[in-house]
Formats: structure tokens, C-alpha cells, sequence
């Protein structure tokens, strides 16, 4: 075979192991706890409200629960019947608020649906919104100020930054516009001097977008979307997506074997964004407990 007709082999991508990564988080969350509570006589305390019985968000209170008391936290589960009213709600939020010795409060979404989830995002005090929902710490997010910021974009860009400390000058585009995910990412990106694009549902010609990008994070919510032709060579992929295929399995928005033959680096899902939410929570509560004690908070990550 002459090298002409030889085929040009393709590395297979380095597959960034978000399991591990959070793991190391935690063990730091964890130093950062012990700190506070024998220089500062200070236990941080996650308050988590569940209402109703929604089988997926039982199991992720649990695991917060549980991810909580392992570092050392305190761990606080409201749970509440399906049948829970809104002021019932905004009076148990009234009162964590209030409470000392809760530095961090989430809700768990979605809520029934008698329920207005903007009504209680609003109510949370933004110094305990650790899920970084309310409206002050998004705007925070977005004038470059400190606050709380919301935890799966935080994990997406810890996660990059294993790969390559310094994102400057990258070209980082995101597919998805979403609160919770797609905007705050996009904002986390510029913030390291990328250049962002922002695709969407609406965005015309998406693969032609992404094979531009350095880094893809893609957060829709459609298993299979972006294909190894929408990827550029040596590409970083960060896929968010969670998606339960007809046999149960849980996928992610990138068409894995494939893209992982084109890109450099690719989170796998489960075992890449997933866990550092969770990760990212608890590092998110020890900063609302420094903030709230006047201390200063450490970098973690
Ligand atoms: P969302 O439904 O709020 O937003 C989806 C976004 O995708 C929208 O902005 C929409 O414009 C865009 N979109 C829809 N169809 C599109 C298409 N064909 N092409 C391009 N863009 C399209 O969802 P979300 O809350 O941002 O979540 C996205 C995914 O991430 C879901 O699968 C969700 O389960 C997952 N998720 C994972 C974690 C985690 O911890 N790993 C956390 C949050 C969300």
C-alpha cells in the first residue's frame, strides 16, 4: 500500500473521567469543612425541600442527602407531600431563610403543579441559593460580581480546565439556552476570555456552528444530536445531556463512539457531568457559609 491510498488513523479521544474528578472535589470540600468547623465552630447545612413523589427527584435528594453528610455537612430533607400547598411552601422557605444554621437552601425542581417555581425561586435568600436560580445571583453571573453560581455549568467548566488550565482565546460554543445550563455556561466561558456562540432550537445549520468549536458543550436534552461531523479534530466535548433511551439506558446529546473517534477529550455519560453537579453543590454551600460568616472563600476546583 503506497501512502497515498493509506488511511490517515484518527486517535481515539481521552475520555475525561468526571466520576474521578468530582471525587477529588469532594476530598477538597471536605478539608475546606474540617476548616470550618475546628478554626471556626462553623457546620455548614444544606436544607433540601422535596415535594411530591416523583421517583427521579426522591433518588436525587437521597444522593445529595447522602453526599452532604460524607464531607462532614449538615443535611436537612424536607419532604412534602405532592399535595403541598404554595404558602406551605414559602412558609417552610421563610423560616430556613432565617434559620442559622442552614447556609444553603435548594428545591427541588420540577415542583407540582400547583406550584409557581418562579414564585419560589424568588423567595430563597440569595446569599442560600446555592443552587444559583434567583434572579440576583444570575445577574450577578452576569456583571461579573460575586455570588452563587449555578452548579452543572461550574462542573462543565472545572471539567475543561483538567484538560487545559487556561481557556483564553478558545472559540467555546454552546448548544442549548437554557437557565439553568446553556446561559450560565455560555456567561462561565466568557468570564475565561472565550469566544462564545450560542446555538439553540432556532439556530439554522448547528453542524456547520460546532465544527468551529474548540470546545462543544451541548445541553439539549436529545440523545444522539450532534454527530462526529459536527465535530472538529481534537475537539473538547462536554456532553450535559440526560437522556433514558427506550431500553432504559442513560445517554447523553453526543453520538459517543462516533464523536469520541474525531474529538480529543469527551465527557461519558454517566461518569462526566453528572457527578460534578452534585460536587459542585457542596462547594457552592461552604462558599455561602464562609460569605455569610464574613470569611473568605477558598477556590475550589
Ligand atoms: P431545556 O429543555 O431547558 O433546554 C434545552 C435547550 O436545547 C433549549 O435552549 C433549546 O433551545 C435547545 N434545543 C432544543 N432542541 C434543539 C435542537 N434540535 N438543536 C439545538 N438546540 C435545541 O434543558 P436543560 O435543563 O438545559 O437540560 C438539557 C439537558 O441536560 C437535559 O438532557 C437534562 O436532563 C440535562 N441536564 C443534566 C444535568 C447534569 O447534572 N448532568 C443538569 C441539568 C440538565
Amino acid at each position: 500500500m503506497t501512502m497515498a491510498n493509506k488511511k490517515q488513523e484518527v486517535p481515539a479521544a481521552q475520555i475525561i473521567d468526571g466520576k474521578a474528578v468530582a471525587k477529588k472535589l469532594r476530598e477538597s470540600i471536605k478539608r475546606h469543612v474540617e476548616v470550618l468547623i475546628e478554626d471556626h465552630k462553623i457546620l455548614p447545612g444544606l436544607a433540601v425541600v422535596l415535594v411530591g413523589d416523583d421517583p427521579a427527584s426522591a433518588i436525587y435528594v437521597n444522593n445529595k442527602e447522602k453526599a452532604a453528610k460524607e464531607v462532614g455537612m449538615r443535611g436537612f430533607v424536607h419532604r412534602l407531600p405532592q399535595n403541598t400547598s404554595q404558602d406551605e411552601i414559602l412558609k417552610l422557605i421563610a423560616q430556613l431563610n432565617a434559620d442559622k444554621k442552614v447556609h444553603g437552601i435548594l428545591v427541588q425542581m420540577p415542583l407540582p403543579k400547583q406550584i409557581d417555581s418562579a414564585t419560589i425561586l424568588k423567595t430563597i435568600d440569595p446569599a442560600k441559593d446555592v443552587d444559583g436560580l434567583h434572579i440576583e445571583n444570575m445577574g450577578r453571573l452576569m456583571a461579573d460580581l460575586p455570588g452563587l453560581v449555578p452548579c452543572t455549568p461550574m462542573g462543565c467548566i472545572v471539567l475543561m480546565k483538567t484538560i487545559q488550565q487556561n481557556l483564553t482565546g478558545l472559540h467555546a460554543v454552546v448548544i442549548g439556552r437554557s437557565h439553568l445550563v446553556g446561559k450560565p455556561v455560555g456567561q462561565l466561558l466568557l468570564r475565561e476570555n472565550c469566544t462564545v456562540t450560542t446555538c439553540h432550537s432556532r439556530t439554522p445549520n448547528i453542524a456547520h456552528i460546532a465544527r468551529e468549536a474548540d470546545i462543544l458543550v451541548v445541553a439539549v436534552g436529545k440523545p444522539k444530536l450532534v454527530k462526529a461531523d459536527w465535530v472538529k479534530p481534537g475537539a473538547i466535548v462536554i456532553d450535559v445531556g440526560i437522556n433514558r433511551t427506550d431500553e432504559g439506558k442513560i445517554v447523553g446529546d453526543v453520538d459517543f463512539d462516533a464523536v469520541s473517534k474525531v474529538a480529543g477529550y469527551i465527557t461519558p455519560v454517566p461518569g462526566g457531568v453528572g457527578p460534578m453537579t452534585i460536587a459542585c453543590l457542596l462547594g457552592n454551600t461552604v462558599a455561602a457559609a464562609c460569605r455569610q460568616n464574613e470569611l473568605t472563600v477558598p477556590h475550589i476546583g
